[in-house]
């Protein structure tokens, strides 16, 4: 820490270099959420024109395992973070020694492997639906014995948006999955039916200091997030017991930087854990709009050192994905509405399944609660 006044808050002064790694839209709108703090964003990534490419005040195009590029971007910045999770653990280790990482190696570890991950929520007293890992064959029938049908068989490795994994409803199901997904590692779920899905974040600095924003609904179209409601319309003590949630994973990560926590909310109101992302998530792209502080300015303030304030949400939300052409293709009709804010990515190809931007339709506080049928608040 350099150049900053006495009795200011520690961390890293305006002008400082954040290095991120991944060049997709989280790093693009980290980027920009550095950029409001005073700082500058070096994007590290193999493709050159990505999303976060575009908005970077320093670039480096370089495979993530190219040891060079990794000390000359090391050198550059002043601290790194990463905005997708599947960047190689190893490239992280490289960086460690030469530059502060936040979040470590070990989020990154534990959120690259559903196993590891079902674990480490155990040992923090996260409540999880029943699961097995499978390794052979023979594994997956024992799995099934123990857990029953109907199940979800994933890989542990690399799964998103639904990809890498199978709902088994009957035993004529087991073959054509196990024959799709192994070889690779795999874990059968208890499918779980749940009522709504649910998502809680958490910013959490490097002195402990934990915040968190609103729990979210969230639905999907295809596996992939669609919608999301905030805050989500539930119960205020489930609203709360997923903020805690996450915020007891963060600590028990020792995490510096944005956590995201997906749950299931069953019948009865219970939570069970399903997956975390050691990084801002999807299903915070609201809090750009609604809250004083969204998920990306508080990132990028764990990561600097800075404070970390009450997000303040001042309105609810309800956020739409724009997903492949036929979503995209609505952004002029959003561009003209007062009531929305826009966010494209900056992306040229407007592929089946490619997130393409995300609109934000602000409500009043309480909207939400008071809306007898708030899914039907579409913003488009
Ligand atoms: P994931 O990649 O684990 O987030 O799974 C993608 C989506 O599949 C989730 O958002 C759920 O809608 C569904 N899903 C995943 N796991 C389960 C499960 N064990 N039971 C029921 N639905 C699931």
């Amino acid at each position: 820490m350099t150049g900053l006044p006495p009795g200011l808050p520690p961390g890293l002064p305006p002008g400082a270099t954040i290095g991120i790694l991944g060049g997709g839209q989280l790093g693009r709108m980290s980027a920009l959420a550095a950029a409001a703090l005073g700082y500058r964003a070096h994007v590290y990534a193999p493709e050159p024109d990505g999303p976060g490419m575009q908005v970077a005040a320093a670039r480096t195009v370089a495979g993530y395992d190219d040891a060079a590029a990794l000390a000359a971007f090391a050198a550059a910045v002043d601290v790194v973070t990463f905005e997708f999770e599947n960047v190689p653990a190893a490239t992280l280790d490289t960086l460690a020694p030469l530059v502060p990482c936040r979040p470590g190696v070990e989020a990154l570890r534990i959120g690259q492997d559903r196993i590891r991950e079902k674990r480490f929520f155990e040992a923090a007293g996260l409540p999880v639906g029943p699961w097995r890992e499978v390794t052979d064959r023979p594994g997956l029938d024992a799995a099934i014995a123990a857990i029953g049908l109907p199940a979800v068989l994933k890989t542990t490795r690399l799964g998103y948006d639904g990809r890498g994994q199978a709902v088994l409803r009957s035993p004529a199901d087991l073959d054509p999955a196990w024959d799709r997904l192994h070889p690779r590692p795999l874990i059968l779920e208890a499918f779980i039916p749940f009522e709504r899905e649910v998502s809680a974040i958490a910013a959490r600095g490097a002195d402990g200091a934990c915040v968190t924003f609103d729990a979210t609904e969230n639905r999907h179209r295809d596996h992939i997030l669609d919608l999301s409601l905030a805050p989500a319309p539930i119960p205020d003590p489930v609203a709360a017991a997923a903020r805690a949630h996450v915020a007891r994973l963060a600590q028990a990560l020792d995490l510096v930087g944005v956590l995201a926590l997906e749950l299931f909310l069953l019948p009865d109101g219970r939570l069970l854990a399903n997956e975390m992302a050691p990084r801002p998530h999807n299903s915070g792209h609201w809090t750009l709009d609604a809250c004083l502080h969204s998920q990306f300015a508080l990132h990028v303030r764990a990561v600097a050192g800075l404070p970390l304030p009450d997000p303040h949400r001042h309105h609810d939300a309800v956020m739409r994905n724009l997903v492949g052409p036929e979503s995209h293709a609505a952004w002029p009709a959003l561009a003209a509405r007062g009531d929305v804010a826009l966010h494209l990515y900056g992306k040229s190809d407007a592929r089946p399944g490619r997130k393409m931007g995300h609109a934000t339709r602000l409500l009043p506080l309480g909207a939400l609660d008071s809306a007898p049928d708030p899914h039907g608040l579409s913003p488009l």
